[in-house]
């Protein structure tokens, strides 16, 4: 149904039309395309950047397997990461770092959707400046949004959006990282907790060779943040 041009609807300023796309574009892609289809000042707001910035992407799962064949689908998610979408940036660093290895861009990538407010992208970073041995300034920072991530409760979600891209997206084309023992982030010779992770490692290997959901637990019951940073790393370069 379209909007009579000569309801009082058709006299909304332009930057209000605006602020209702951008609203509704953060429900979903459908959203917005009905909203676009109503008028002719909906369908010029959704041309604006913030638009195609804002717009709420939807998880691999959930996405119509047609997209990706539909010229005018993929016209409209360039733009969207031409304008800096955070979750798509986000879906492409994941790919430069881990399946074309071009980790500079993907960090960048990754840094950009996490000053947009991506919390699994500030993971994905934390993940990666903690596996740097060669930089321990960097490494520091990484643990630093590991922490702010504990501190928001957003760990595990941000774990699962993780795993769900890099599962679902490119089955089988994902190389992780290895970890190697230098990576290892606690090094506090008081801490009491480091002695015991080797049993929770082997328990959540063994749990994963019995396919358990146990092999997905979450490390929030460790008291030590380092060795809590320590368990996730293993987890993150296993995900896939
Ligand atoms: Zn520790």
């Amino acid at each position: 149904m379209t909007i009579d041009c000569c309801s009082n609807i058709a006299f909304i300023p332009d930057d209000i039309w605006e602020a209702i796309t951008i609203k509704v574009a953060t429900d979903s892609i459908r959203s917005l395309c009905s909203l676009r289809m109503s008028c002719k000042a909906a369908h010029d707001a959704g041309e604006a950047d913030i638009v195609h910035r804002s717009v709420s992407i939807p998880p691999p799962h959930a996405t119509p397997w047609w997209w990706c064949l539909n010229p005018e689908a993929n016209r409209f998610f360039d733009r969207c990461m031409a304008a800096g979408n955070p979750e798509l940036l986000f879906r492409e660093a994941l790919r430069e770092l881990f399946i074309r290895r071009n980790e500079n861009v993907g960090i960048r990538m990754l840094n950009s959707a996490s000053s947009r407010g991506h919390a699994a992208a500030k993971y994905a970073m934390s993940m990666m400046l903690m596996l740097r041995t060669d930089n321990n300034v960097e490494k520091q920072k990484g643990l630093e949004l590991y922490r702010e991530l504990d501190a928001a409760g957003l760990l595990a979600d941000s774990n699962a959006r993780c795993f769900s891209i890099l599962t679902v997206s490119w089955p089988g084309e994902v190389q992780m990282p290895r970890l190697e023992e230098q990576h290892t982030v606690c090094a506090s010779p008081t801490c009491s907790t480091r002695g015991h992770m080797p049993l929770l490692y082997d328990y959540r290997r063994r749990a994963a060779e019995r396919n358990s959901v146990h092999a997905f637990g979450r490390a929030s019951h460790i008291p030590c943040i380092q060795c809590r940073a320590d368990y996730d790393l293993q987890a993150f370069v296993n995900l896939p």
